[in-house]
């Protein structure tokens, strides 16, 4: 069965109820990668943050199956931890948890999970160095609080950083190349393409031909009002750069 299964899901703001995502289909399977471009409001963020559990939003119809796993009633830690990691276009701060602490915390708790020992801190270290160097970033910075005062560049950095540490088989990455100069794209892109295996899929969320010409996509999705409107290769992602979402044919 493919890695995610997404068919027919609709999906409201819990508080008010309004409808944003209007009967979603989407099927990834092992080692592809793929890409949801799409107008600003068109539900691309709603989406994964529906995939991941989001608290604010709530699943009215339509099923989620990764692993072959009903995700919907499942809690977003159990989802994580089931293998699915996602980057928020705006990350959170966590108050008073250091990075290296919340870096260990998040892999061994993956390692329990999978009946290995806990890592200690010196172990630890040697792992997270290298990833933290290959990224460009301060070794300092492992021993402030998560987010907390990072530049955005620093926050996008970040996250790819919990992701090459912790590892996904589904990585949700929305916006990753948004207020990142070139140089940092390609840092982050390099980091993304040195996590991909036959066995890893990323589905990302962008506006730019740049991120695309970097992370290559096996599939290109155009989102409209809610709804996965057209499906294609990279060639799509070309053509929006081009001529705008209206030279895009819908058929
Ligand atoms: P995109 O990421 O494609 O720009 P979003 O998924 O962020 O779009 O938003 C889709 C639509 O749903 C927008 O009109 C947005 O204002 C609305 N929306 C998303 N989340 C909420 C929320 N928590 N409360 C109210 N409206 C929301
Ligand atoms: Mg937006
Ligand atoms: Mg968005």
């Amino acid at each position: 069965s493919p890695l995610l299964e997404v068919r027919g899901l609709t999906a409201s703001v819990k508080e008010t109820g309004q409808q944003i995502l209007a009967g979603v289909d989407l099927t990834i399977r092992e080692g592809e990668i793929h890409a949801i471009m799409g107008k600003n409001g068109s539900g691309k963020s709603t989406l994964t943050k529906v995939l991941v559990g989001h608290p604010h939003y709530e699943v009215t119809g339509g099923t989620i199956l990764f692993k072959g796993e009903d995700l919907v009633d499942m809690e977003p830690e159990d989802r994580s931890l089931a293998g699915l990691f996602m980057s928020f276009q705006a990350p959170i701060e966590i108050p008073g948890v250091g990075n290296f602490d919340f870096l260990l915390m998040a892999v061994n708790a993956r390692r329990e999970k999978s009946g290995l020992p806990a890592l200690g801190p010196l172990e630890f270290y040697s792992i997270v160095s290298p990833k933290v160097d290959a990224l460009k970033m301060d070794p300092k910075f492992l021993d402030r609080n998560v987010n907390e005062g990072f530049s955005g560049g620093e926050r996008k950095r970040n996250e790819i950083l919990q992701l090459s540490v912790i590892g996904a088989d589904l990585a949700l990455l929305d916006e990753i190349d948004s207020g990142l100069d070139v140089d940092a794209i390609e840092d982050v892109a390099n980091a993304v393409n040195g996590l991909l295996t036959p066995q890893n899929s990323v589905l990302m969320i962008t506006h730019y031909q740049r991120l695309l010409d970097l992370i290559k996509p096996s599939y290109v999705h155009i989102m409209e009002n809610g709804k996965i409107i057209k499906t294609g290769d990279s060639s799509i992602a070309t053509q929006i750069n081009e001529g705008g979402f209206k030279s895009i044919a819908l058929v």
